[in-house]
């Protein structure tokens, strides 16, 4: 039997990152992306071991991890492994809009496979949300961004959700049950992906 590939939990960014914020809101609230970020892997982590679902949390630290060893330490965990691995980086979006988008790096196959399940666990899970399905336009943050696609070896998948720019979608992020209802999403494709 096939062993079950190991799923690679990146929170994007760390606590010194300037700029990954949201606004200052009018009483106060302010999100940062580090801090969602880590807070979804650590409940998605937190399912998983329920279920006896294997993972790697890939920067265990707060301090920004440079995007270099972030791709260093997946690419050793892929070849310890035996190639049986894949990646999923969490972010919080920003650059105005609204809505869950999900990004893969090119010419991956697995990486679709993946992004599709994710996809489709979104749809569901965020009904009320718009599904930001065809992504054109990339812009040069978001290039930075798809370092961790470009240059880990293992199936990678970055999934942004909602915008932390945008009051309605960071108070949802900001919120319990937006936060649970994403890492519920995750947990699902998860589950899935692993059991291909
Ligand atoms: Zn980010």
């Amino acid at each position: 039997m096939k062993t079950r590939p190991l799923v690679i939990l990146d929170a994007g960014h760390g606590i010194e990152t300037p700029g990954k914020r949201s606004p200052l809101w009018s009483d106060g609230k302010q999100l940062f992306e580090y801090e969602f970020n880590r807070d979804v892997v650590r409940r998605i982590a937190i399912q998983l071991g329920k279920m006896g679902i294997a993972y790697i949390v890939l920067v265990p630290e707060e301090s920004d991890i440079s995007l270099g060893e972030r791709c260093r330490r997946a690419n050793k965990i892929w070849q310890d492994t035996n190639k049986n691995a894949y990646l999923i980086s969490v972010h919080a979006n920003a650059g105005g809009g609204t809505g869950w988008e999900c990004f893969t790096s090119v010419g991956q196959t697995k990486s679709d496979v993946i992004s599709s399940v994710l996809c489709q666990e979104a749809e569901k899970a965020f009904p009320e949300w718009r599904m930001r399905f065809d992504n054109t336009d990339s812009d040069q943050d978001k290039e930075s961004q798809f370092y961790i696609l470009r240059k880990t070896h293992c199936p990678a998948v970055l999934t942004e959700n909602f915008f932390m720019d945008t009051e309605s979608d960071c108070r949802y992020i900001m919120s319990e049950e937006g936060r649970n209802a994403i890492a519920l999403a995750h947990v699902a494709a998860i589950k899935q992906i692993t059991t291909l």
